[in-house]
């Protein structure tokens, strides 16, 4: 993958993850190499003028432990969960942060720190990032999906990040799986995000429990129904837990169900697994390949190939560095 980057000079880039509990920034280098990594804590409840002056005071500590001043920085990612819109760089929405709404984030941060400045969804951001830095590396058409506590996801088309016309493309975890399925945070009904991510998983085991089956997950949260995630199951499972393992490859045949969709509507070279759930490895995603074995046309499936992501925990930042870095390109 070229970057169209000039040997001579090393833009640097920021990316600020704007979650709903931790505002984290890093400074890397066009390559994904993270020279500084630096966060605070959202103060959500405060309103957007109070996490807006966070997030500047989060860029600027992170800055000063790079040893960089603004002048070094190409460019600048920002962004955060739910709906922005990449070409006015309003976030008009985040599920995280009450009282948003039309934020001109895009603006603000430009206009405070006088760097070209670019805003994403955080699940099309580390689209990118996996394409630039990760398990994407090499691909011209991938997507991205986040198995977490919803399901994220992020398209990449020709090497591009596809937002579509008013920025809200990607939202794969919406896709209506089970028309008469389980009502979704959404609104909807029957979301792939009902059937595959962690909560979907948890409330599972809480129906399975509640119904009388035997499991060990009851004791892993000390008899307290309501403290199962996704994660105990897991647990569970690792231990040998029949019932753990049976909802987990139950997830693990939702998931493949949204990768047969995807794989049949955009031919991908790869779809790329990022999340929490992805760290259940081969339990979750052995049920998932074969689904998409048994259901995908054959040449959607030779095509394609399942692979974790592989930038963890700086996804968000690598992702919002690494759209700063796509968007820079496009306008130079
Ligand atoms: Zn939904």
């Amino acid at each position: 993958l070229e970057l169209d980057i000039e040997p001579k000079s090393e833009p640097l880039l920021l990316g600020i993850d704007l979650g709903g509990t931790k505002i984290l920034a890093a400074v890397a280098n066009p390559h994904g190499k993270v020279l500084a990594r630096e966060y605070s804590a959202t103060p959500a409840q405060k309103g957007p003028e109070a996490v807006v002056q966070a997030i500047l005071e989060t860029a600027h500590r992170t800055l000063a432990k790079a040893g960089i001043t603004t002048a070094h920085l190409a460019a600048i990612g920002v962004g955060a969960a739910g709906t922005s819109n990449p070409h006015t760089g309003i976030i008009s929405y985040s599920p995280n942060l009450p009282g948003w709404k039309d934020i001109p984030l895009r603006d603000i941060v430009e206009g405070e720190l006088g760097v070209k400045t670019f805003v994403g969804n955080d699940a099309n951001a580390a689209a990118l990032g996996e394409l630039y830095f990760g398990a994407g590396r090499g691909a011209r058409n991938l997507v991205y999906v986040t198995l977490s506590t919803g399901i994220g996801g992020g398209i990449i088309i020709d090497g591009k990040l596809y937002t579509g016309k008013s920025g809200a493309a990607g939202e794969v975890g919406h896709m209506t799986i089970d028309v008469n399925g389980l009502r979704c945070r959404c609104g909807n009904i029957g979301c792939w995000e009902t059937l595959a991510s962690g909560t979907a998983l948890a409330g599972e085991a809480r129906r399975r429990i509640s119904e009388g089956a035997k499991t060990t997950i009851l004791a892993r949260v000390r008899g307290d129904i309501k403290r199962i995630t996704a994660q105990t199951v897991h647990e569970a499972a690792r231990e040998g837990d029949a019932l753990a393992s049976e909802l987990i490859a139950q997830t693990g045949y939702y998931a493949g169900v949204g990768f047969v969709n995807l794989i049949n509507i955009f031919n991908p070279e790869v779809i790329i697994i990022g999340g929490g759930l992805s760290n259940m490895g081969n339990m979750l995603l052995e049920p998932a390949m074969k689904v998409v074995e048994e259901r995908t046309f054959r040449a959607g499936r030779e095509a394609v190939r399942l692979a974790i992501a592989q930038l963890g925990d700086d996804s968000g930042v690598l992702g919002l560095a690494a759209l700063a870095l796509q968007k820079m390109n496009e306008y130079t």
